[in-house]
């Protein structure tokens, strides 16, 4: 029997998998999705061929009122190493005060200087060693070799535009335009699955079964017993002989938690399922980033266009496969930019995505011609959505309600980031590589209630959807700063849920730095100390 048994081998879970494992504990994974033996997963640029593939849940979410009754899809990895095997690789933490907002909040030792020690354990950095990043950790996290012309004009533009270059988004100021540093190691991803689960697997403490969708935890009383779960279409069970952690993802997991009796009373009542222990917060408190582009079209051949063509991929896929070096060798996102919109002297209230192609989702026909993409979204949105149960049918993807720009200063600051976002394409670095005019919103969109019906009709996911089973110490927390759930026993939440707010920027890095933190939790270690950065 398994000491630990972990429901999803996603980012969190992966990193916890591998740390349970290697001090010596029995681990058991199960995971929906299949291993990650997809070659596209392990070269950079493989994420936007993923994209559409079996590989991911393309979860439909409901009508969101403020999206003109748009159903958006919210992507999320369906596959070992979740969507750290098949997202943009992007490697960003966000800023302090995040961590220090979720202490405040009540998730008490969560704060920057109590994490950061635990990024940098976690981290293999290949070019920067000092006090904010780590070396020789399992993550592997590298700088681009390859970046295209458009990306390096837009970081040029950027800076034309008022925005100063930075080397490092994850040292002691986000602020600036830069090129990311990338979940990658000697040019192939370096997902959790790769950089924990593989080497866990030599200690033989490691199990992982794939094609595994988990039903149910199992309860004695009030403690976790074990996992129910379908695999080839029949119900089984596995026991653990200390604890169960649920670690399938700000979707899943709270889906889990409502299918095994614990959530809200009146959602559990309304589809029939026994209260085995009342939390109102379960499923509550979704939070997503939610991005819309602007975008020119190019003059001339620029950027990706074209470089998945026929003749054109054999020559960049023998490239990459002898020289390490090429289209292939790019995660296509090459550059951020991080401002303050109302203050530039202030911590970033937007982050900027660039992609030196047209990135455009919503057309009948894809536009075939170069381009480029500035994609703005609100770091800390302050609208709050969230997840419940369609049925009492595991199988069933939940109901997801992001409610996204349900609060007005999220369209706000939506309108200044785009308004942003067309400024830097208007900058001299891409006159020689841009039209004049716009594709996207288009000149005719010029005033704010434009701008608005504009990002309504564009808004999209940036598949960051976290907090539904909050941290903290009030009542509608999930669990507790040491991650168990709040009134159970042996039963833990190690995933994204868990962030009280969304931190500002990409996730994978924060999942993965959850699942290291948990681990020492979990073992009853010291938390290593404090960083004085
Ligand atoms: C397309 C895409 C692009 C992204 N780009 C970036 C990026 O460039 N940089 C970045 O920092 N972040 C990015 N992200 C976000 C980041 O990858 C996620 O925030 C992170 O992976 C979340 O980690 P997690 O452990 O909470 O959940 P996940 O990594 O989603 O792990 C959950 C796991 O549980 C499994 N699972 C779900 N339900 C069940 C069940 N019932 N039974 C068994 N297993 C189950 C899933 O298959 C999955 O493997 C991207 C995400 C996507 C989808």
């Amino acid at each position: 029997m398994a000491d630990y048994i972990i429901a999803g081998g996603g980012s969190a879970g992966s990193a916890l998998a591998g740390r349970l494992a290697q001090s010596g504990a029995k681990v058991l994974v199960l995971e929906s999705g299949p291993r990650d033996r997809h070659p596209l997963i392990h070269i950079p640029a493989g994420f936007v061929k993923l994209l559409d593939s079996k590989l991911l849940y393309h979860y439909v979410t409901e009508a969101q009122s403020h999206l003109n009754g748009r159903s958006p899809v919210m992507p999320q990895g369906n596959v070992l190493g979740g969507g750290g095997s098949v997202n943009a690789a992007i490697y960003i933490r966000g800023q302090r005060s995040d961590y220090d907002g979720w202490a405040a909040a009540g998730a008490a030792g969560w704060a920057y200087q109590d994490v950061l020690p635990y990024f940098r354990r976690a981290e293999d950095n290949d070019r920067l060693a000092d006090e904010y990043h780590g070396n020789g950790g399992p993550l592997g996290v590298s700088d681009l070799r390859q970046t295209s012309d458009l990306t390096r004009a837009f970081v040029r533009a950027a800076q034309e535009a008022g925005i100063p270059f930075t080397p490092d988004f994850n040292g002691a100021r986000q602020r600036g335009v830069g090129f990311n540093q990338t979940t990658t190691r000697n040019g192939r991803r370096c997902s959790a699955a790769v950089g924990y689960l593989r080497p866990a697997l030599q200690t033989g403490n490691l199990e992982i079964r794939t094609g595994c969708l988990v039903t149910r935890v199992l309860f004695d009383g009030d403690r976790a017993t074990g996992i129910e779960y379908l695999r080839n279409g029949r119900l089984e069970q596995a026991q653990a002989a200390e604890e169960v952690i649920l670690s399938a993802g700000a979707v899943q997991t709270p889906k889990l938690l409502m299918l095994s009796g614990v959530g809200p009373g009146a959602e559990l009542a309304r589809h029939g399922i026994a209260v085995k222990h009342r939390l109102d917060g379960v499923g509550q408190n979704l939070q997503d980033h939610l991005e819309f582009p602007a975008i020119r079209f190019c003059t001339g051949r620029h950027g990706y266009y074209g470089e998945d063509s026929f003749f054109r991929a054999i020559k960049n896929g023998l490239q990459y496969l002898l020289f390490k070096s090429g289209p292939v060798m790019s995660n296509v996102t090459e550059a951020c930019a991080f401002m303050n919109v109302d203050d530039p002297e202030a911590e970033p209230n937007i982050q900027m995505h660039f992609v030196p192609i047209v990135f455009i989702e919503g057309e009948t026909a894809p536009i075939k011609r170069a381009g480029a993409t500035v994609n703005p979204c609100v770091l800390r949105p302050e609208s709050r959505g969230e997840i419940r149960l369609r049925n009492a049918d595991p199988s069933v993807n939940p109901l997801i309600d992001p409610r996204y720009l349900s609060a007005a200063e999220d369209m706000r600051l939506s309108v200044k980031g785009l308004q942003l976002a067309r400024r830097i394409l208007t900058q001299p670095a891409f006159a020689p590589f841009v039209e004049p005019t716009e594709a996207f919103p288009g000149a005719a969109m010029q005033d704010e209630e434009a701008l608005q019906s504009y990002i309504r009709a564009r808004g999209k996911t940036v598949y960051h959807p976290v907090g539904t089973c909050r941290m903290g110490q009030d009542d509608m927390a999930v669990v507790d700063p040491q991650l168990r759930v709040r009134g159970l026993r042996n039963l833990r939440v190690v995933d994204n849920s868990v962030m009280p707010t969304l931190v500002s920027g990409n996730t994978n890095a924060t999942a993965i730095m959850i699942g290291e933190k948990a681990s020492d939790i979990i073992l009853g270690l010291r938390p290593l100390p404090p960083s004085n950065a």
